[in-house]
């Protein structure tokens, strides 16, 4: 039997057809993964005014979101919601949290409707093997991740569930449990670490908060170090930030508004895009600059 019989032959067995549809199967399963991964977002989300003000950090998020798929779902790791041990929001509807003080009463009137997702709770603690999460029913939508995803997904037509920060552990913890929230990416869920990567409260100039991009010295050494890490990959100087002398002292006092970044870094798959936006300081001691991974 010559080569040409053989394939004919063959081809009505159906056995040189099988592993060719099967090598074409699985590298369209392939692009349809890759396609359908949900880009990482780090967004600074400064003052909680942003939720109701028109500027150019809100319209950076409202361009961000434009520029990718529309999520099935988000969960938001906030700066505002630090437990011991990780939780996760698991309610049907999550209440908006008016979590500051002395903001005009239009603030306080901010609802955001969005509702939860008990079915992605349940999954992200079924996916965290390393530690155990715990299930909440009693926190909401906090102004990290209300004051933000507003201005994304407006008509609050997306599910938004949030995880804390556990806050007895360590910038590597938090950098290596990320890892493991991956496979929500090819599920259609943003994930959104929301903080700030420069954020003094105590040094805060308040007579400055309207002039264009103005930063302390240490501030602007923090943010251009902070920014040539992240977009060159080098993620250790990131997580040791605690070692990286006394502008990154001064950058983050405490590791709430940073963490939330470490998430996101910690999720990016290597060779991945990353960008930034919104970067810019304000007030001196604050940085807006957000990231897009992916
Ligand atoms: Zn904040």
């Amino acid at each position: 039997m010559n080569r040409k019989t053989f394939l004919k032959l063959a081809a009505l067995a159906g056995l040189v057809g099988i592993p060719m549809k099967a090598q074409a199967l699985t590298s369209l399963e392939q692009s349809l993964k890759n396609s359908d991964q949900m880009p990482l977002l780090f967004l600074g989300h400064g003052s909680p005014m942003n939720a109701i003000e028109e500027n150019e950090f809100v319209h950076g998020f409202r361009k961000v979101s434009q520029s990718i798929p529309k999520p099935q779902a988000i969960l938001v790791i906030s700066a505002h919601w630090e437990t011991k041990g990780t939780q996760v929001t698991a309610m049907e509807k999550p209440r908006t949290i008016h979590d500051f003080g002395g903001f005009p009463p239009a603030l306080y009137e901010v609802q955001y409707p969005a509702p939860g997702s008990p079915d992605l709770a349940r999954e992200t603690k079924d996916l965290i093997k390393s530690t155990t999460i715990d299930l909440d029913h009693k926190w909401g939508l906090d102004h990290g991740a209300w004051s933000v995803v507003k201005h994304l997904y407006p008509k609050a037509d997306v599910p938004v569930i949030q995880m804390s920060l556990d806050y007895t552990q360590g910038p590597q913890y938090h950098y290596e449990l990320a890892k493991e929230l991956a496979v929500l990416r090819n599920k259609g869920v943003l994930i959104i670490g929301s903080g700030n990567m420069v954020h003094n409260l105590r040094m805060v100039a308040w007579d400055k908060f309207n002039i264009d991009n103005y930063a302390y010295d240490w501030a602007q050494e923090a943010r251009s170090k902070m920014s040539h890490y992240i977009l060159h990959g080098d993620h250790a100087p990131l997580i040791n930030y605690a070692s990286q002398g006394k502008a990154f002292e001064l950058a983050i006092p405490s590791p709430d508004h940073y963490l939330p970044l470490l998430y996101i870094l910690g999720l990016k798959a290597e060779g991945e895009e990353i960008s930034l936006f919104n970067d810019k300081a304000q007030a001196g001691s604050l940085t807006m600059t957000s990231v897009k991974v992916g």
